[in-house]
This record gives structure tokens, C-alpha cells and sequence, in this order.
């Protein structure tokens, strides 16, 4: 790991593998789903480290675009982002109140998402100590069982005269569970319960959608959406807001070579060469957040060939076979593609089992990232910034 090596050797150094992020399409993607859901609102999830792309350069280019309400996963990333931020902004804690935090939260000015009876009752608490009401976001459980109160806290709540004395609700919301399924049955159940639930509260405002909420229909909008994985690239369906790919992934070349039929290749020797094949050493592995799902599956790409992953993949290197291009195409040194215009993030996903947001959380802070802004891009090492 590079961190902390002086800037003098930085500029003479060569880097494994380069994460480029591109923040003019952050930002295109930003107001590309604020105008598609206009004129509801439209918020950033910046949580776990902004999708694992950075905060630090996220969150303002999400700012410079117009975004003022933020939401995190927990406390700790609230204290992070608010030093990005002008006063005018809002930060959301999805994850909610922790016991023990109501003092932070409540001095930092965050607002809570208050998931449970006990986290409602512990702001409650909270206000009547400080004498002035708190500021939270109440969510409800309207059918994902994962966070929020249920419908008869909710209206226990409601019922409650001194509730809204002591807790200033600045949003009343709920999650989609199937958001991104073709039926949407299940989130019309979803929103008809959360619509009956928020009634009870009449002067909050409400959110339900996610990045694919925005894609159902304007009754999903409210009066915020809470849009994550469309800011950082992924696709929405046709009709909903249009998204442009942020991330780009590519990694060096350490060796190539040639090898006979019957040759093995990589831990286990779970793949043996049928015909001569010629292979190329990519520094690029599980610990960059390559996923070993990959063994065996998946590819690299260059110049719009297809270079599919052969043997496992190891912790700082794959193997892919590259006979389908000439020879001398690649030297050694070379950076071939391994999320790009050839393979999206979503195809790594699908090849790997799993889905763009954990490939995207998982990738680690070995590349070099590349930051493109105002058409201009600029390298740093993952360790200088988050
Ligand atoms: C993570 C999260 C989001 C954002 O979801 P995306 O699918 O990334 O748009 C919105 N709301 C809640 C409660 C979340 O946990």
C-alpha cells in the first residue's frame, strides 16, 4: 500500500490498476433524476462513502449541482460530509439513533430517521432535556421488514398530542422492497400503506423512492427522492431519468505468455488450456475488490475484444486469455478494461452473482483514482483522499 509516500515519488510513480470517477456525470446524473422527478425534491445518498467512490469529492460536486438534503447510513459518515457542506444543507441518518448518540446527533444538528419505538422515545427524551423539540425523520414499515415503526406505533404517535411538540418531523418515509422488479405490485401495496401512515401526519414531508422509485410512476415522487446508485452510474429503465456511466475501471498488464495444451493455470489449476492459448497477467484481484466469483467467468476487454477470465482469481492478479487479438497488441505495461464502455458495471455484477452496488462499495482503496471534472482529469492515490 502506497499511503503516505511523499508527493516527489508520486509523480514518478506507475499504478496497478486506475478507478476513474467521473464527476461531470455524477453531477449530469444528478440533475438528470432532480428534473425527472420535479417537482419533488431531489436527495443524495451518499452512504458508505459516497457508494465507496468518496466523499470527498462526491459530495461537493453533488452541491455545486444543487443538492441540499443528504443522507448517510450512520453517524459517523454525518460527521464526515457536514464539513463538505454550507448550513443550508440537510443530513439524514437512515440507520437512525443509536443509543447513546442523542447528544451528538442532536448537537450536530443531523436529523435522525427514527426506525423504532425505543428511538422515538429516546429523541423524545432527548428534547424534553434540552426544552425544544427535535428535528427527525420517522419511517415506517410498510412491508420490507427491515427498518421503521409499524403502522400501530405510527398511529399511537399521531394519537399523541405532545409528540409533535417534541419532535419537529421533517420527513415521513418508507423503503421499497422491489423497487427494481418489472412488477410493481408490490410497491403499490408499499405506497397505498405508507400514503395511509403519512396522512396521520399531515405537515411532514414524504419520501419513498429510491433510484428506482423514480423510474415508477409520478405517485412514487413525493416530495423527495432518495437517489443513490443512479448518481454513480447505474442505469435506470427506459422512460426514467437518463443516466451516464460515472465509474471506469482499468488495470496493467505484468506478464504475458504462451501455453501449450494441457497447461494449467492459477490456484487449483481449475482451468487447463484445450489448444495453445496466449495469457495475459492482470494486477488486479480480490483484494481490489475483484470479485472471486469471477474465477473462471467474467472478462476484461480491449478494443471492444472480449479477453475472458481464465483460473481463479487471486488476491492482486487475474489471468485472462487474449488469442482472440493479434499478437503484440498488448505489451507488458499495457492497462486493459475491465469496467468500461465494453463491460458496464452491471455485467461485472451479473457475472460475478451479485449486484453493481456491492461490486461498487467493494472496490477498495488499492486503484488509483482518476477524478474527471470540468473535462479535466486529475490522478491521486486511493489513500489521499477518501
Ligand atoms: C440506500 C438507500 C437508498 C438509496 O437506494 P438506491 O437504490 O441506491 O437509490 C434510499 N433509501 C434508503 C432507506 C436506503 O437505505
Amino acid at each position: 500500500m502506497c499511503v503516505g509516500m511523499p508527493r516527489a515519488k508520486l509523480e514518478k510513480m506507475t499504478f496497478s490498476s486506475e478507478l476513474t470517477i467521473d464527476l461531470d456525470a455524477l453531477a449530469a446524473n444528478y440533475r438528470s433524476l432532480r428534473d425527472h422527478v420535479a417537482p419533488a425534491a431531489c436527495g443524495a445518498v451518499v452512504k458508505a462513502n459516497a457508494y465507496g467512490l468518496g466523499v470527498a469529492r462526491v459530495v461537493p460536486a453533488l452541491h455545486r449541482a444543487g443538492c441540499r438534503t443528504f443522507f448517510v447510513a450512520q453517524l459517523c459518515e454525518a460527521f464526515e460530509i457536514q464539513p463538505l457542506l454550507d448550513t443550508d444543507c440537510t443530513i439524514v441518518i437512515l440507520n437512525g439513533l443509536d443509543p447513546g448518540a442523542e447528544d451528538a446527533c442532536a448537537d450536530a444538528g443531523f436529523i435522525p430517521a427514527l426506525n423504532a419505538p425505543g428511538a422515538v422515545e429516546r429523541w423524545r427524551v432527548a428534547a424534553r432535556r434540552r426544552g425544544h423539540a427535535l428535528p427527525a425523520a420517522l419511517q415506517f414499515d410498510t412491508g420490507m421488514s427491515r427498518l421503521g415503526v409499524d403502522a400501530e406505533t405510527a398511529r399511537r404517535l399521531a394519537d399523541d398530542p405532545q409528540f409533535q411538540q417534541e419532535v419537529s418531523l421533517r420527513l415521513v418515509m418508507t423503503h421499497l422492497a422491489c423497487a427494481d422488479e418489472p412488477d410493481t405490485s408490490v410497491s403499490e401495496r408499499q405506497l397505498s400503506r405508507f400514503e395511509e401512515l403519512a396522512t396521520l401526519f399531515p405537515s411532514a414531508p414524504r419520501s419513498i423512492a429510491n433510484s428506482f422509485g423514480t423510474a415508477l410512476p409520478p405517485a412514487f415522487h413525493h416530495d423527495i427522492a432518495r437517489a443513490g446508485i443512479a448518481l454513480y452510474g447505474v442505469p435506470l429503465p427506459e422512460g426514467a431519468a437518463v443516466i451516464r456511466p460515472v465509474i471506469g475501471l482499468r488495470a496493467r498488464i505484468m506478464q504475458i505468455r504462451e501455453i501449450a495444451a494441457g497447461t494449467g493455470v492459477g490456484y487449483g489449476l481449475t482451468y487447463t488450456a484445450q489448444t495453445g492459448r496466449r495469457l495475459a497477467t492482470i494486477a488486479i484481484g480480490y483484494a481490489d475488490g475483484w470479485p472471486r466469483t469471477l474465477s473462471n467467468r467474467g472478462a476484461a476487454w480491449h478494443a471492444g475484444e472480449r479477453l475472458p477470465i481464465v483460473g481463479r482469481v487471486s488476491m492482486d492478479s487475474i489471468m485472462v486469455d487474449i488469442s482472440a487479438l493479434p499478437e503484440g497488441t498488448l505489451q507488458e505495461g499495457d492497462m486493459v478494461e475491465l469496467i468500461g464502455p465494453g463491460q458496464s458495471l452491471d455485467a461485472v455484477a451479473a457475472d460475478a452473482g451479485t449486484i453493481s452496488y456491492e461490486i461498487l462499495t467493494s472496490l477498495g482503496r488499492r486503484h488509483a483514482r482518476v477524478h474527471i471534472e470540468r473535462g479535466i482529469a486529475t490522478t491521486c492515490l486511493a489513500g489521499e483522499i477518501h
